[in-house]
């Protein structure tokens, strides 16, 4: 059961309380969109740019988002409710209602963040690397198969996670058909090169995530280069550091990829830092 469960319309309520139909398209289809934000010190992190983020994924989908100002009070309701002392990642879900019609499902959950994500901040990850199975122009040449927006289906992205976890990794990186790094399933690609910050560009149908950009932000005002670049996955195997980053695993350095040992760069705590992420034993 959820810590927090906040319902538009209703504030936090009872998380044992039922509210969610079954005939509501996002359970039907997936169809929908969400976000996940951190939580810390009782505040959302960086909630502008996720919900910024999500009018773009709901304009993708032709759904009919909420005001960013009726989101952000549901927010502070369920942050209140969850209180200060611990890390919380706080969904924040729109589907597009029930199959017959009628306005859209919203809700969020809050919960704490999973003690396995924040140790990978300390211990790092060892990814596996698995296709998507397009090459990497695809996704930015077809905007149906929703390159780039967050929507709710991300059984393929489960799937893949258990894969990679069978076969004895952390997580995985997604390559594209044509050898190209992508992102995780839940997290995006980061790597130290040539003196540079590196991530992959959008237009090959990742999700912009909003810690690297806030992490790119901070770096470029400490005077590190940063820039976007497509690489091969093979080319990726001897950068001088790689990470993956999101709100709620924060900047967990890559130990291992595909098998091939990483090289760890001393930059790990300087980006964490920058992003404001605990890590343990700091
Ligand atoms: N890429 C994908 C596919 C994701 O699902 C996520 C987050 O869940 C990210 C990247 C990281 O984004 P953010 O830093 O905004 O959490």
């Amino acid at each position: 059961m959820a810590e927090v469960v906040a319902v538009l319309g209703r504030g936090v309520i009872p998380a044992d309380e039922p509210f969610l139909h079954g005939d509501d398209l996002g359970v039907l289809r997936g169809d929908g969109i969400f976000e996940t934000a951190n939580v810390r010190g009782g505040e959302p992190f960086l909630l502008d740019e996720h919900l910024a983020r999500m009018a773009r994924s709901a304009q993708r989908m032709e759904l009919d988002l909420p005001d960013a100002a009726v989101l952000k009070r549901l927010a502070a309701q369920a942050c209140e409710a969850f209180g200060a002392g611990k890390e919380g990642a706080l969904r924040i879900i729109c589907t597009r209602g029930p199959e017959q019609g009628g306005p859209p499902t919203v809700y969020m959950t809050l919960n704490p963040v999973p003690e396995a994500q924040i140790n990978a901040r300390r211990d790092g990850l060892n990814l596996a690397v698995l296709t998507l199975g397009y090459p990497v122009d695809t996704r930015g040449q077809a905007p149906w198969l929703l390159g780039g927006a967050k929507c709710l289906s991300y059984a393929v992205a489960m799937a893949a996670q258990r894969h990679a976890r069978a076969t004895g990794h952390d997580d995985l990186l997604w390559r594209s058909e044509d050898g190209f790094a992508l992102e995780g399933p839940t997290s995006t690609l980061v790597w130290w090169q040539n003196q540079t910050l590196y991530t992959v560009p959008a237009d090959t149908g990742i999700l912009a995530g909003t810690t690297a950009r806030f992490v790119f932000d901070r770096a470029e005002e400490a005077g590190i280069r940063t820039a976007e670049r497509r690489v091969l996955v093979a080319e990726l195997m001897s950068a001088d550091g790689i990470w993956m980053t999101s709100s709620v695993r924060g900047v967990a350095p890559v130990h291992t990829l595909d098998g091939v040992t990483i090289n760890q760069s001393d930059l790990t705590a300087t980006l964490s830092e920058m992003a404001g992420f605990p890590v343990p034993g700091k």
